[in-house]
């Protein structure tokens, strides 16, 4: 059971959503932190151990910053990203560049910012040999495993994945790094997205370590990283458990033992890129209903939509809904819980059982802490929402404005602009 409780007193959201503009976004430092430390921590036997924090699932510098205070790395896959993790005070090694169909010049800034660039494809050799015409320090490959792993729901069969070097791709890979004069190489993989079942992270690392074996054995190259990729899952649903991370790193210890040690290859780094598990419980969306109406069922419309948060309607994904002050009442009522775009699909909650609504009352989407507002869009000219953190001393800080009509519109305005606005 996971419990879905809300970062601050009933009285005290209600009158900070009384004064701040609906819908927006808060975060609640403390947690953030409490659990960056715990994760560091259940991985502690593991040489050189790092979590680069996918910037994708939450890009506000701000969040990016305690998590860098914290030790944490960032994995960027784009330019913009690798922008803001410089602005966020991390740089070098500290950044996993792992991009997929990458253009030339995120190669190159990628390289400037001496980020760690880990390679999607056997052509990209030549696509980073021809953007940057420098032989990097360090280079990380992405590894497709094919056939013999069979992946998950969300990332889905990787003989299907556009991402990673296969099996028989793999060694040369590393031996046309090693001619070019490459002295230090990492090993990465995802195979899953959003998942619950430890053993896949378990068996990950089973595969990485043998593969580092294998690679060792073939070119006598002692691969200095492994790189798990994100993926660990975040209980969304109150009836569903977190993974069990001790029972995970405990079986990964004795994995390393069996496999990496025997081999030589102690010391065998182990880094991971998780954002979902990092920050995603700790954030929320926060917004006011509407309108209760009847149609052929009854309908919640709230003051956010799919363009504030995407993840119901784009995968049917499920987040916990609290109506704040309302929590010791009765979930009697079936609702559709709805946004306002001119889409059907734009429904945060489909048949759910909560208390009796009322226009007027707050609603707190949970788990939206990672993959939320970052997967927002500007559909039906819907302007995105703020975003607020609740600092470890209990005060209230805004972390990224509401976005204006200016803003919305600035990309309008330009050099011979047919139209004034
Ligand atoms: C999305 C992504 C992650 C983060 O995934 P989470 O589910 O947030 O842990 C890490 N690495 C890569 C390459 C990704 O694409």
């Amino acid at each position: 059971m996971s419990e879905k409780k809300l970062p601050l007193p009933d009285e005290r959201l209600l009158e900070l959503a009384s004064t701040l503009q609906t819908p927006f976004y808060l975060y609640d430092e403390k947690a953030i932190v409490e659990n960056a430390r715990h994760f560091k921590e259940l991985f502690s036997w593991a040489p050189g151990f790092c979590n680069y924090y996918a910037v994708k699932a939450c890009p506000n510098p701000t969040i990016l910053s305690i998590l860098g205070a914290e030790g944490f790395g960032t994995d960027c896959s784009s330019l913009p990203e690798l922008l803001l993790s410089k602005a966020s005070g991390i740089v070098g090694e500290r950044i996993m560049f792992t991009s997929n169909d990458t253009p030339d010049q995120e190669f190159v800034e990628a390289f400037e910012l001496g980020a760690i660039i880990n390679l999607d494809d056997i052509t990209h050799i030549e696509a980073l040999d021809h953007a940057v015409k420098k032989v990097p320090p360090v280079i990380c490959f992405r590894y497709n495993p094919g056939p013999e792993r069979t992946g998950n729901a969300i990332i889905g069969n990787p003989v299907e994945a556009k991402y990673g070097v296969t099996s028989d791709q793999i060694v040369d890979c590393y031996r046309i790094m090693q001619k070019k004069g490459v002295k230090r190489f990492g090993l990465h993989t995802m195979v899953a997205s959003n998942e619950l079942d430890g053993t896949y992270i378990i068996e990950t690392a089973r595969m990485l370590f043998e593969l580092c074996v294998r690679i060792y054995r073939e070119t006598g190259i002692r691969i200095e990283f492994i790189d798990m990729g994100g993926g660990i899952g975040i209980p969304y649903r109150p009836e569903q458990k977190a993974m069990d991370l001790n029972h995970v790193s405990a079986e990964m210890k004795k994995l390393y033992e069996q496999i990496v040690v025997p081999a030589g290859l102690d010391p065998l780094k182990i880094v991971f890129e998780c954002g979902r598990c990092i920050t995603g419980p700790y954030g929320y969306l926060v917004s006011r209903v509407l309108h209760v109406t009847r149609k052929y069922k009854h309908y919640v419309g709230l003051d956010a939509s799919m363009a504030d948060l995407m993840r119901p309607a784009l995968y049917g994904a499920y987040h916990h809904i609290t109506v704040v002050g309302k929590q010791d009442q009765s979930l009697d009522h079936t609702y559709d819980v709805t946004g306002s775009l001119c889409e059907n699909n734009d429904k945060f909650a489909i048949d759910r059982m909560l208390p009796k609504i009322e226009k007027g009352d707050l609603l707190v989407l949970h788990d939206a802490g990672a993959h939320g507002h970052s997967m927002g869009f500007n559909y039906n000219a819907k302007l995105r929402p703020a975003e607020y953190l609740l600092r470890t001393d209990g005060s209230l800080v805004m972390i990224r404005r509401r976005q204006t009509y200016d803003d919305y519109v600035s990309s309008l305005r330009f050099e011979g602009a047919p139209v004034a606005i």
